[in-house]
C-alpha cells in the first residue's frame, strides 16, 4: 500500500512581480520569411496563452506546407547568393550584433519567456537569455577560424538547415540551433513549439534590427504538421530536432536514404547518484535544482534519484524539508521558485504519472503549498521507496516529480542508472574525485555532472547516448554538425 504524505511549512515573502510593461507584445504575429513578416497562406492564426492565468496573450500564424515551401526557398536564396560567399568575419560581425541585441533586451525577452512558458522570471532572466546571448557570442567567434577548428580539411557549410524546437527553452533553444548554423555559412528555417511561440518572433524583430540579409534566417510557427513539412522539404539539408522521442524516431524514419543529415535531442531520464560521502547540503540543493526549479521541464532533468543506503533518511528529510520552502507560483514573481506547468496537457501527463507512481506502490510526499486558482500547476513531488520497474523510474514524465532508489555499492547503482533507454545525462555527489572519474566512463549519459546539477556553458557540448539521441550542440562539436567536408 503506498502512503500520501503532505506537510506544510511555508515561508512568506512578499510579492516581487516583474512588471508586464516591459514587453511589448503584438495581438498578432505573422510568419518571418525573407525578411518581412508575411501572411500565412492559410490565413489561420492560432492562439498562445499564458500558462500561470490561461489569458491569450498572442495570436500566431500557423504555417502550412506551402508557407514551409516559401521559407526554404527563402533560405536557398540566401544561402546561394550571401550567406555563403559572405567573408566569414563578416558573418562573425552579425553574430555578435545579434548577441549584443539580446543583452541589451534580456529583460524584455525574460518577461515574454516567462509569460509565454510559465517559466519563474528568476530562470528565464539568469539561465536563458544569458545563455542565449552567450551561445551567439560564442559561435561568433568562431565564424572566421573554422580552419582552427577543422585543421587542414576546409569546412564547408550543408545548405540550409530546417530547425524544429520544443517549449522548454524557447529562446535557447533557438539561439543553439541558430548560432553554429550561421557561423558555418548555412541559412536556417526554424520553428517554434506550438506553445512558445513568441520570443521566437522577438528574435525575428531583432534580426531585422540587426539587418540580417533577408532570408538567412525565417522563422515560422505551426504543430507537428509544419515540423513534418520542414523535415521532408527537398531544400533542406540538415534536420536539427529537439523534442520528444517518438518524434525524433518519426524524423529519422523520414530522412532515411536521403542526403539529410540530422541531429536530434531526445528525451532523458537522468539520474543522479548521491554517495555517504557527498556533501549532502549541497547535494540536496542540486536535487532541487535539477528536478524542481523550471517545474521539471528539462530534458536533462534529474528525475530519478539514486541515494546509498547509509544516507538515505537524511538526505530524504533534508530534502522534504527543503521542498517545503519551494514557492510555487507566480513565473514573473522574482521569489517564485517553480512556475506554471507549460499547458494543460503536460499537466494531464504529469499528473497521469502521479496516479501510476500511487497505483504502483511508491510512496508520496508532496508539499502543501497553495497553488493560484487558475492556471496549471503541480507541487512539487516525490517518490521514495520507488523500484526500478515502476513506470514511474523507467519513463520521461517532464514534470516535478522524482522518484527515489536506494543502493548498497557502485557497480549497483551504475548498473540501476543505465538501465534506461535514454542516456541524456546524470549527477554524482560524493567528496572523492576517484568515484568521480570511476563513474564518469561507465555511465551512459552525454553529459555527467561532479558535486552539480544543470550547469550549462556555450563551450560544452551537450547530446546524448541511446534513445536521447545523437549528434551535440555547444561547444567545437555544436560547429562539426554544420559542415561538410
Ligand atoms: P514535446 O513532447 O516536447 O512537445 P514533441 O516532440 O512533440 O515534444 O515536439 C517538439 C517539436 O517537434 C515541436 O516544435 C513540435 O511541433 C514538433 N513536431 C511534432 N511532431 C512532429 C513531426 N511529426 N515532425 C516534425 N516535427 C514535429
Amino acid at each position: 500500500m503506498s502512503k500520501k504524505e503532505t506537510k506544510l511549512q511555508g515561508w512568506n515573502y512578499s510579492p516581487a512581480p516583474e512588471s508586464k510593461s516591459g514587453a511589448s507584445l503584438k495581438k498578432q504575429y505573422d510568419l518571418f520569411i525573407g525578411g518581412k513578416m508575411v501572411k500565412p497562406t492559410s490565413g489561420k492564426y492560432f492562439k498562445t496563452i499564458n500558462p500561470a492565468t490561461e489569458e491569450v496573450i498572442s495570436e500566431v500564424a500557423e504555417a502550412n506546407a506551402a508557407d514551409v515551401d516559401k521559407a526554404m526557398k527563402a533560405a536557398r536564396k540566401a544561402y546561394t547568393g550571401v550567406w555563403s560567399k559572405m567573408k566569414a568575419s563578416e558573418r562573425g560581425k552579425y553574430l555578435f550584433r545579434i548577441a549584443r541585441l539580446i543583452q541589451e533586451r534580456a529583460r524584455e525577452f525574460a518577461i515574454v519567456e516567462s509569460m509565454d512558458g510559465g517559466k519563474p522570471i528568476r530562470e528565464s532572466r539568469d539561465v536563458d537569455v544569458p545563455l542565449a546571448a552567450n551561445h551567439f557570442f560564442y559561435y561568433a567567434g568562431w565564424a572566421d577560424k573554422l580552419d582552427y577548428a577543422f585543421p587542414n580539411r576546409q569546412a564547408q557549410p550543408l545548405g540550409v538547415a530546417a530547425q524544429i524546437i520544443p517549449w522548454n527553452f524557447p529562446l535557447l533553444m533557438a539561439a543553439w540551433k541558430i548560432a553554429p548554423a550561421l557561423a558555418c555559412g548555412n541559412t536556417v528555417v526554424l520553428k517554434s513549439a506550438e506553445t512558445t511561440p513568441l520570443t521566437a518572433y522577438k528574435l525575428a524583430e531583432l534580426i531585422q534590427d540587426a539587418g540580417l540579409p533577408e532570408g538567412v534566417v525565417n522563422i515560422i510557427s505551426g504543430a507537428g504538421a509544419t515540423g513534418a513539412a520542414m523535415v521532408n522539404h527537398p531544400e533542406a539539408d540538415k534536420i536539427a530536432f529537439t523534442g520528444s522521442t517518438d518524434v525524433g524516431k518519426i524524423i529519422q524514419k523520414a530522412i532515411a536514404a536521403t542526403h539529410k543529415k540530422a541531429t536530434l535531442e531526445l528525451g532523458g531520464k537522468a539520474a543522479n547518484i548521491i554517495f555517504e560521502d557527498a556533501p549532502i547540503d549541497q547535494a540536496v540543493e542540486g536535487i532541487v535544482n535539477g528536478i524542481y526549479f523550471n517545474q521539471g521541464h528539462v530534458c536533462c532533468a534529474g528525475s530519478r534519484l539514486f541515494v546509498e543506503e547509509s544516507v538515505k533518511d537524511v538526505v530524504i528529510a533534508k530534502l522534504k524539508h527543503r521542498m517545503a520552502s519551494l514557492i510555487v507560483g507566480d513565473p514573473l514573481d522574482k521569489n517564485t521558485d517553480i512556475g506554471a506547468i507549460n499547458s494543460r496537457s503536460q499537466l494531464q501527463t504529469i499528473e497521469n504519472y502521479i496516479r501510476i507512481g500511487l497505483d504502483e506502490g511508491a510512496d508520496m510526499f508532496q508539499t502543501d503549498c497553495k497553488l493560484p486558482s487558475k492556471g496549471f500547476w503541480c507541487r512539487p513531488t516525490l517518490f521514495t521507496d520507488a523500484s526500478q520497474s515502476h513506470r514511474i523510474v523507467q519513463e520521461e514524465i517532464f514534470g516535478p516529480v522524482l522518484a527515489v532508489i536506494s543502493f548498497r555499492t557502485i557497480d549497483e547503482v551504475i548498473a540501476k542508472a543505465n538501465n534506461t533507454p535514454y542516456g541524456l545525462s546524470a549527477g554524482v555527489w560524493t567528496d572523492k574525485g576517484s568515484k568521480i572519474f570511476n563513474l564518469t566512463t561507465k555511465m551512459r549519459a552525454g553529459v555527467v555532472w561532479a558535486n552539480t546539477y544543470n550547469k550549462f556553458d556555450p563551450v560544452s557540448p551537450f547530446g546524448g547516448y541511446k534513445e536521447s539521441g545523437f549528434g551535440r550542440e555547444g561547444g567545437l562539436h555544436g560547429l562539426s554538425a554544420y559542415v561538410q567536408f
